[in-house]
């Protein structure tokens, strides 16, 4: 089975066309970094232009690269949310024509679950299982019975995890996106700075980070204005461990309470090599039966194959949409199968 998929919720223009929901033949990523940097964030405007310059050029290069013609497809699948309504709109019409035009099915896919659905490139789902997501905008626990079943048990009460690394990346002066900077330069440097690590005792599955976020940002400005001189590696570094540590701990915490056969860490922020680490150590040791499912580092971050591997799914499903489909910018994870 073949599926085309599109990906276009936040600044990457990303189409992929994916065999079995597992088997990679193209992934053209089109980013828009570069654009978007000067802003010190992703402007919607300039992400919508951006996806109608990029998504023909993507369409016709994934099939390229893919040695596949639209005769051979057997669906589209297509991010129709959460996201920037505008760069949204932008897949979900170009999926629309696509399926019209050569009378392909469409599947609807949410754009948190092609984060999860990553994970299949290294290794088949286990049911049930538990998703530890953290992205620019998102940092929650999934509980997944079964396939296209998503129960959210904690979440983040304020800033995503990804959110606030690049806002911290902003007070010392490193470009948007700074997940990646931020965690190399956090291996250079050990953490003397003991910041909060919020929620650690609360008998819950949610997070916070902004406290965090204004811990560091205070330490910097205190430090600026009585002129001293911060080490940025042993920042980065104490930032990184308090986000690794409440990450961890409340993960740990969700296993207790929710016996499964497998953890998925997936979203931009499961880049993190330290919280990659981290929770393979963890898990070595205290849920060795427990399989540790990490998203390929190559695609943690927004990409058109997940959105592919999550929509073979729902395919398989039997899940369609027709051609009123629209962009749903708040969309939740809705397909809860009991
Ligand atoms: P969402 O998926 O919630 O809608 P998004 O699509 O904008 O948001 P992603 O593309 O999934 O977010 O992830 C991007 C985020 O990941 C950015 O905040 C970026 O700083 C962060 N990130 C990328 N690499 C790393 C890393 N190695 N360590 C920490 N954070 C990282
Ligand atoms: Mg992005
Ligand atoms: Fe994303």
């Amino acid at each position: 089975e073949l599926i085309l998929a599109f990906e276009s919720s936040c600044d990457e223009t990303s189409v992929a066309v994916i065999e079995n929901g597992n088997k990679i033949l193209s992934n053209v990523i089109a980013t828009q970094i570069n654009s978007q940097r000067r802003f010190g964030g992703v402007v919607p405007e300039v992400a919508s232009r951006h996806h109608i310059e990029q998504v023909t050029i993507c369409l016709a290069d994934a099939l390229q690269r893919a040695q596949v013609d639209y005769q051979d497809l057997d669906a589209v699948a297509v991010t129709y949310g959460p996201g920037l309504v505008g760069a949204l709109l932008v897949g979900v019409t170009a999926a629309k024509a696509v399926a019209f035009a050569h009378n392909l099915p469409l599947i609807p896919v949410n754009h948190m679950a092609g984060h999860i659905y990553a994970a299949r490139f290294r290794g088949e789902i286990e049911f049930p299982a538990l998703a530890l997501l953290v992205s620019g905008g998102h940092t929650e626990l999934v509980y997944l019975k079964k396939p296209n079943s998503y129960q959210i048990i904690g979440e983040t009460r304020d800033d995503a995890a990804g959110e606030a690394y690049d806002k911290i990346g902003r007070v010392l002066g490193i470009d948007y996106p700074a997940g990646k900077k931020i965690d190399e330069l956090a291996h250079q440097g050990k953490d003397t700075f003991d910041f909060p690590r919020a929620m650690l005792k609360d008998d819950n599955f949610d997070f916070s980070f902004s406290g965090l976020k204004s811990a560091f940002i205070n330490t910097v400005h205190h430090a600026e204005q009585v002129n001293q001189q911060l080490n940025q590696a042993d920042l980065a570094a104490s930032f990184q461990q308090s986000v690794i540590d409440v990450l961890v701990a409340k993960t740990m915490h969700a296993l207790q309470q929710y016996p499964v056969k497998q953890l998925i860490l997936a979203g931009g922020v499961a880049a993190n090599t330290g919280l990659r680490d981290a929770l393979s150590a963890v898990m070595k040791k205290k849920h060795s039966d427990v399989s540790l499912l990490k998203a390929p580092l190559s695609l943690c971050g927004d990409n058109a194959a997940m959105i592919g591997a999550a929509g073979h799914v729902a395919f398989r499903a039997g899940k369609r949409a027709d051609l009123s489909l629209n962009a749903d910018p708040s969309l939740e994870f809705d397909w809860i199968t009991q």
